[in-house]
């Protein structure tokens, strides 16, 4: 089968699995490969509970610089078709472990964010939740006068339930998944495209290098995300 036979256009539910490749194109650094940004901070320092817990200060400069770089990042051609996708009602759902909300900014609605956002914010004393686009955040202590924790899911942490939950039903009853941008290597999320396959769906990897997952899908494209999604989303 060639790429033909998985265009966008041709299938009822489609889920959009999407990692930090997603957004390169837009100026995001990755995680991994070239310019990674854990190359430059140690992610035990800065992005985990027990850092925050130590030395909220320091977890919140190194957010707010990350809040900064995304901030001035815009949605690309990629990003733009898929929410261009979901508005022709072709089913779409996108399952994103990004955290910089450059999805919901072209438009999609229907995302679960298995990471979290850089944009939202809870506080772990009183409960209040919060959403902020400030660039750096302008005020990082909550009205209790807690630190606000950065609603992203750091390493170490669990899951959120109910977005895994949601996730899943999408994922467990596409009939195609295109797995854009991801290592592959950070689980659960890693396995969850495997759920789809089960279920009968058809499979596209869209990333420039191999992944451990590549195995398990029926097309691998090797190309950028743009690139190849102009030509999925052919006729939409
Ligand atoms: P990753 O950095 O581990 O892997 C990125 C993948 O994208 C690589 O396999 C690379 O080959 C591919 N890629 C690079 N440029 C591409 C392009 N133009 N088109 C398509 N693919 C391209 O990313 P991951 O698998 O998402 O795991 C990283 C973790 O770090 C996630 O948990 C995520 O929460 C977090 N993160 C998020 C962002 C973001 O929000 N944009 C950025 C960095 C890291
Ligand atoms: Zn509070």
């Amino acid at each position: 089968m060639g790429l033909s036979d998985y265009l966008v256009r041709n299938h009822r539910r489609v889920v959009f699995f999407t990692g930090a490749g997603m957004s390169a194109e837009s100026g995001v650094p990755t995680y991994r490969g070239k310019g990674g940004i854990w190359k430059q901070y140690d992610y035990e320092s800065y992005a985990c509970q027990p850092a925050f817990e130590a030395d909220p200060a320091r977890v919140w400069e190194f957010h707010n610089y990350r809040r900064k770089l995304v901030g001035a990042c815009k949605p690309n051609p990629g990003h733009e078709l898929i929410a261009r996708a979901e508005a022709a009602s072709h089913g779409v759902t996108v399952v994103t472990q990004n955290i910089d909300g450059l999805h919901q900014l072209a438009g999609s609605r229907n995302v679960h964010e298995l990471h979290g956002s850089l944009w939202r914010l809870r506080c772990e004393k009183c409960g209040r939740r919060a959403e902020s686009r400030d660039a750096p955040l302008l005020d990082p202590h909550c009205s209790c006068g807690a630190w606000w924790r950065p609603a992203i899911v750091w390493f170490g942490d669990a899951l959120d339930g109910e977005v895994i939950d949601a996730a899943m039903r999408a994922i467990v009853s596409c009939d195609l998944l295109i797995s854009i941008g991801t290592s592959a290597v950070v689980y659960p999320a890693a396995q969850m495209p495997l759920y789809a396959r089960k279920a009968g769906a058809k499979l596209v990897e869209v990333n420039p290098e191999p992944t451990p997952m590549s195995a398990s899908y029926d097309l691998c494209v090797r190309e950028s995300a743009s690139e190849c999604l102009a030509r999925l989303c052919e006729g939409i």
